[in-house]
């Protein structure tokens, strides 16, 4: 059986998760590369309206980027943590502090491209944890703040953990498994990681980047 597929949209990892009410799909990917999304589901023969749940890891421009559109299009619900409404109502990308020289250099660089998408007004708002089970869909959206103060993580139960920017692990941003280039705190990163690990996350899917195992990054956590 099929348990997630990854969609590349722009330069972001989205996932569609499959379940017996229709797909949840995570992330949006990059303003005007919603092309991609609607291509990879023709050729599954997928009907768009088959989608039913939207999740956003967290409002910045290539995660929600499309989420306006593919809304629309699919009649899904939209759920984002409550700390996301806003940036996403406005359609206004506000980039994290860079973390070391690199970040620091990204973040001037970022500041001067247009980061905005069509804004968009959630169905569905969270506080805490949830478990998706609520709505009828496998797994539990986690809490994991650090890149932005509602960032969230999809977690299914065979410790699959689909964590947005909690962690990079490819270009444009990084070249290996690490923290985030841009993070609103990065003793919250870390807090966040050492709960998904107690939470039994063991493969992490970065947004940006390869999956890799929850070891590569252990050393993050241990040192604290
Ligand atoms: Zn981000
Ligand atoms: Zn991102």
């Amino acid at each position: 059986m099929t348990r997630f597929y990854t969609i590349k949209v722009g330069f972001t990892n989205c996932f569609l998760v499959p379940s017996g009410r229709g797909y949840l799909l995570l992330d949006t990917g990059v303003p005007g590369k919603s092309d991609v999304l609607w291509e990879f589901l023709r050729e599954r023969s997928i009907d768009p309206r088959e989608i039913r749940l939207i999740v956003l890891t967290h409002a910045h421009f290539d995660h929600a980027g499309n989420a306006f559109e593919v809304k629309a299009r699919s009649g899904a619900e939209l759920l984002v943590h409550k700390c996301e409404i806003e940036a996403l109502m406005k359609g206004k990308t506000e980039i994290p502090p860079g973390l070391g020289t690199w970040g620091g250099f990204l973040f001037r660089f970022l500041s001067h491209l247009d980061t905005s998408f069509s804004p968009v007004e959630p169905d569905i708002y969270i506080e805490g944890d949830f478990d998706l089970s609520e709505l009828d869909f496998p797994g539990r959206i986690i809490h994991t703040p650090g890149h932005t103060a509602g960032s969230i993580t999809l977690l299914l139960d065979k410790g699959e953990a689909f964590v947005g920017d909690l962690l990079m692990s490819g270009p444009p941003l990084r070249l290996s498994p690490g923290l985030p280039v841009f993070a609103k705190s990065r003793e919250e990163v870390i807090n966040s990681l050492k709960k998904l690990r107690d939470l039994g996350a063991k493969t992490l899917y970065p947004a940006h980047g390869k999956p890799f195992p929850f070891r590569a990054i252990e050393s993050l956590v241990r040192i604290q």
